[in-house]
């Protein structure tokens, strides 16, 4: 089966924690490792296989630097 999962473009996110905070299914946890300009920083990932698609961190991030993608299932 097809089910959205949010893809993150990580030149925009700006670690604000916010699609963390909104998942209803606690999915997402700021463990990425990266890097903002030369500081190093978390970034938002998919910690769970949880993810109900609902898209509701896409919809909140202020930065639109999540986008919800098909993924095939199974
Ligand atoms: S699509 Fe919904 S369930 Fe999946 S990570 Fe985003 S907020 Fe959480
Ligand atoms: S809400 Fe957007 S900007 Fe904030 S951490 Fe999540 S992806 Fe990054």
């Amino acid at each position: 089966m097809m089910k959205k999962t949010p893809v993150f473009d990580y030149l925009l996110c700006v670690s604000c924690g916010i699609c963390v905070q909104t998942c209803p299914a606690s999915a997402l946890g700021m463990q990425k490792e990266g890097k903002s300009g030369k500081y190093r920083n978390l970034f938002p990932e998919l910690v769970t296989d949880g993810c109900i698609g609902c898209g509701q961190c896409a919809g909140a991030c202020p930065m639109e630097a999540i986008r919800m993608e098909e993924r095939h299932e199974g």
